[in-house]
C-alpha cells in the first residue's frame, strides 16, 4: 500500500453494525451495513455463525467489488445455556421453549461485543434496536450510536400516541374502534388489534421503554423507508420523539442490484442461475399481472384449521397463485395440503413453495398481479417496490400499525379484515374465514378498485426508485449522514490532539 492509499484507509471513517439475531432484523440492517461500504465507509458487521451463514455470500461478493466490509463472528454460547449447537436465531422453525435461552445466550455476548467496539476502533456504531445497552457503550467511547428501528415511520408513530394518550383506556370494549391521537390521519383501531405489551404492562412494555429510553440516547435512528412513501409520517415522527432520524430506504433495492444478490437474500443459499427453477417456469406461462403471491414472512406460521382456509379461498378465487408455506413440524397434521397441492398443480392454478422463497427475485416476475401479506415491513416496502397492491392480513408486532399505512394512507391495499394481534410464536384465536380473503382478494385483483390501488402504488414503485438515485431523498439523507459522521469524527480526534498536553 502507498503511503497515500495508507493515509486515505487510516482516514476511513469505520463503523461497526451489530444486527439482531433474527431473519427479517438481519436482512435490513445488513443491507444498510452494505450501503454504508458503498459510500466509502470501512464497515464491519459483527455476528455470531448462523446469522453470518444467512448473508456472509452477500459480504463476499462486496468485497470482490472493491467494498470496505467484513463480517467479524463471536461464538453463540450455545452449550452455556443449554441449547443444540446451531440454535441461535429467531425464526418460524425456532422452539417456544429456546427462546428465552438464546435471549439469554444473546445476553453474555454483551461484554465480548462491547470490546470489540473499542477494539476494532469504531468511529460509530449503527445497532438493532433490541440493544439498549449500546447506547452506554457508545457514550463511554465518545463516539455515536445510531440504532436501526424496524417497521415504519407510521407504526412507530402510532406507538409514541399510543403509549402517551392511552386512547384504549377510554374504550369499554375490545373490539370498539377508538382513533389514535395526534396523527396527521385519522386512524381507527380496536384495542384487541394493539401489541399486548402496548394494551397493559409485560415484561415486553419494560424492554420498549428501555429502548425508547436508548433512543434518546442515541444519535438518531435510521429507517428502511423513503421520504415519498411516509414523509409525513417522518416528521410526525422526528418532532413527536424529538429525534434525530434518517430514510435510507429501499435499502434493498441499492445493494442487491445482480441476481446473486437477489437470490441469496435471507437464506444464504443462491439458486443456481443455471438451473431454471420451477416457480420461475411456472411464473413463466403466467400473463402479466394475475398471479397472487401469498406470503407470511420470516417468522409465522398457521395452525392447521387457518390453512384449511387460506387454501379453500385460494382455490375458490379463481386466479393463479404462489404460496409460500412454511415446513411442517413433524407429527402435524396437514395431509389435506399434500391433496390441495396436487390438485392446483394438476390444474396448473397454483404453485406452493415449502420453507423459503427467493421473494426479491420473484416479485421482479410481471406475471405478479397482487400481494396477500403480513404486513412485515420488509415485504411491504418490497411490494410498493414492486409496484404490487397487497391484501392485508397483519399478524403480530407492530404490523396492524404498518397495515394503516397501506390501506388507509396511501390506498394501496385492501384489509383481509383481521381483528385480533396475537405474539410471533402463538397461533391466536382467531381463525380468518374464507369469505373474508376471498373477498380481499377479489377486490385486490379486481379492474375498478383494484386498478386504482394499482395505478398509485406504481407511482410509489417509480418514486422509490427515484429515492435512491443521485439526489434522491434517500441519497442525499444518505450523503448528509456520512458527512455528518465524518465531522463529528473529526471533532473527537481534534480534540484528543488538543487534550495531549
Ligand atoms: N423472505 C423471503 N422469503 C421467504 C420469507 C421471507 O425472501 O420465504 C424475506 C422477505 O423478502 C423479507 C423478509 O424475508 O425481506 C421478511 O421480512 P418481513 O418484515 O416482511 O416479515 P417478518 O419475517 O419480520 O415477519
Amino acid at each position: 500500500m502507498g503511503s497515500h492509499q495508507a493515509e486515505v484507509e487510516a482516514d476511513k471513517l469505520k463503523v461497526i453494525f451489530l444486527p439482531f439475531l433474527s431473519t427479517s432484523h438481519i436482512i435490513p440492517i445488513v443491507d444498510i451495513g452494505r450501503l454504508f461500504a458503498m459510500h466509502g465507509v470501512d464497515v464491519t458487521i459483527i455476528t455470531t455463525p448462523v446469522a453470518a451463514s444467512i448473508f456472509q455470500n452477500s459480504i463476499d461478493r462486496d468485497t470482490n467489488r472493491g467494498h470496505s466490509i467484513r463480517t467479524h463472528i463471536i461464538k453463540f454460547p450455545a452449550s452455556q445455556v443449554g441449547l443444540p449447537e446451531g440454535v441461535e436465531t429467531f425464526n418460524a422453525d425456532t422452539p417456544p421453549g429456546m427462546i428465552a435461552k438464546i435471549s439469554q445466550g444473546l445476553s453474555m455476548l454483551k461484554e465480548e461485543m462491547e470490546q470489540l467496539f473499542e477494539d476494532l476502533e469504531a468511529d460509530c456504531i449503527v445497532t438493532d434496536m433490541f440493544y439498549p445497552w449500546t447506547a452506554d457503550a457508545a457514550a463511554k467511547l465518545g463516539i455515536p450510536r445510531l440504532l436501526f428501528l424496524g417497521g415504519s415511520y407510521l407504526a412507530h408513530s402510532a406507538q409514541h400516541s399510543v403509549k402517551n394518550y392511552m386512547p384504549h383506556k377510554e374504550i369499554g370494549l375490545d373490539t370498539e374502534k377508538f382513533n389514535l391521537p395526534g396523527l396527521p390521519h385519522k386512524l381507527e383501531m380496536t384495542p384487541l388489534q394493539l401489541p399486548d405489551w402496548l394494551r397493559a404492562p409485560t415484561g415486553y412494555t419494560y424492554l420498549m421503554e428501555m429502548i425508547r429510553d436508548s433512543e434518546k440516547k442515541s444519535y438518531g435512528s435510521l429507517f428502511d423507508s423513503f421520504y415519498e412513501l411516509e414523509g409525513t409520517y417522518q416528521e410526525h415522527y422526528k418532532k413527536a420523539t424529538g429525534t434525530k432520524s434518517w430514510s435510507l430506504g429501499p435499502v434493498f433495492l441499492w445493494v442487491n442490484q445482480d441476481a446473486s444478490d437477489k437470490a441469496g437474500r435471507g437464506n444464504g443459499k443462491v439458486e443456481q442461475e443455471d438451473k431454471v427453477q420451477g416457480w420461475l417456469e411456472w411464473l413463466n406461462f403466467k400473463p402479466d399481472n394475475s398471479v397472487l403471491y401469498v406470503s407470511f414472512g420470516s417468522m409465522s406460521k398457521f395452525p392447521s384449521s387457518q390453512l384449511v382456509e387460506i387454501a379453500q379461498a385460494l382455490e375458490e378465487s379463481g386466479h393463479d397463485f404462489i404460496w409460500v408455506i412454511k415446513k411442517k413440524d413433524e407429527g402435524e397434521e396437514v395431509s389435506f395440503l399434500d391433496e390441495f397441492e396436487k390438485r392446483v398443480k394438476a390444474s396448473n392454478k397454483g404453485y406452493l413453495i415449502w420453507g423459503w422463497a427467493p421473494q426479491l427475485l420473484i416479485l421482479e416476475n410481471k406475471a405478479i398481479g397482487g400481494l396477500v401479506t403480513h404486513c412485515g415491513w420488509n415485504t411491504i416496502i418490497e411490494s410498493v417496490n414492486a409496484g404490487f397492491p397487497m391484501a392485508t392480513w397483519p399478524l403480530f408486532a407492530e404490523q396492524f400499525f404498518n397495515e394503516k399505512l397501506v390501506t388507509d394512507v396511501l390506498k394501496i391495499g385492501v384489509a383481509v379484515g383481521a381483528k385480533e394481534w396475537r405474539n410471533w410464536n402463538d397461533f391466536g384465536k382467531e381463525v380468518v374465514k374464507k369469505e373474508e380473503i376471498g373477498k380481499a382478494v377479489a377486490l385486490l385483483m379486481s379492474s375498478g378498485e383494484g386498478a386504482d390501488m394499482r395505478r398509485r402504488v406504481r407511482e410509489l414503485s417509480h418514486a422509490a426508485k427515484r429515492a435512491v438515485q443521485v439526489g434522491g431523498s434517500s441519497q442525499t439523507n444518505m450523503l448528509e449522514l456520512v458527512q455528518e459522521l465524518k465531522e463529528l469524527r473529526l471533532q473527537r480526534v481534534n480534540r484528543k490532539v488538543t487534550a495531549i498536553p
